[in-house]
């Protein structure tokens, strides 16, 4: 064997052990999600007394048991998306893709909770049709969801949300401010780490992993591009806050190029 040989098979043999890894962990979650929605469906038919009356009890008992459901729910479909932005199996698929229509369709997908929250999105389109990207459309799909996602959940009810969408020489920004809960500031440094959530965000939201954001992150930069937010007044005993800006770039002009599959 010769020299230059060898580091490339160990290489090769981590990435091969990360995908058999990317792959249980895909498997595994996965399935986990197809029982955990049979157990939703059949908890969401009783609870809605499709198949008899319930006693109060045992309403709130099942209750109970549907909301830890649907926690559980959460966590895999963010556990889903986390093995996804690290996939070594399925890589990314870089294409030209137009930005503004992946995301008029994630709103579209926010329609009926929004209207059930009273909540508005007020997105200011670019006035001219914005520059193709390269980048992985489904993965980028996967940011949207999340940073939207938070806006609402942590956003009061009747509250608005702001969009924008804009270009310049190297590329595309996008940001959304809330007037939620705020980020306090003694934990704005950790926001973006696996499994963190903010003292005042588990108060206010007891559904969530704390993976969002790390996944986020992972494939904005993988994108080559950043990830940056702005808040102010948040405080862990939930004071009154002004809301949180989040911010992405992603660069016009990059030459990633998928990845071969494992
Ligand atoms: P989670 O599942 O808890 O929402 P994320 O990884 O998406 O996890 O976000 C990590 C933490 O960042 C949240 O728990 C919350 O403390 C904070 N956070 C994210 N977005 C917002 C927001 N729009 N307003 C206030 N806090 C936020």
């Amino acid at each position: 064997m010769n020299d230059t040989a060898k580091p490339q098979t160990e290489v090769e043999k981590l990435r091969e052990d990360n995908a058999l890894k990317a792959d249980l962990i895909s498997i595994s979650a996965h399935q986990l999600r197809t029982s955990l929605s049979a157990i939703k469906w059949v908890m969401k038919m009783i609870l809605d007394k499709d198949v008899g009356p319930l006693t109060g009890e045992q309403e709130g008992l099942l209750k109970k048991a549907s909301d830890s459901n649907e926690r559980m729910i959460v966590l895999v479909n963010d556990l889903l998306n986390l093995n996804h932005a690290q996939d070594i199996v399925l890589g990314y698929t870089f294409e030209q893709v137009q930005f503004e229509d992946i995301l008029e369709s994630v709103l579209f997908e926010f329609m009926s909770e929004t209207k059930k929250r009273g909540i508005e999105i007020l997105f200011i389109k670019p006035e001219t049709d914005l520059s193709l990207i390269n980048a992985d459309k489904a993965k980028l799909r996967v940011v949207l969801q999340n940073l939207i996602e938070n806006a609402i959940k942590y956003s009061k009810d009747g509250s608005k949300i702001f969009i924008s969408l804009t270009e310049d020489t190297d590329g595309l920004k996008f940001s959304i401010k809330d007037n939620g809960i705020g980020i306090p500031e003694d934990v704005k440094a950790h926001i973006f780490e696996k499994f963190y959530r903010a003292p005042n965000a588990e108060r206010w939201q007891t559904v969530g992993s704390g993976l969002g954001l790390f996944t986020v992150k992972k494939i904005v930069e993988r994108h080559g591009g950043k990830i940056w937010f702005s808040s102010e007044g948040g405080s862990a005993s939930g004071g009154e806050s002004n809301g949180t800006t989040f911010y992405i770039t992603l660069p016009k002009n990059s030459t990633f190029t998928s990845e071969a599959k494992a």
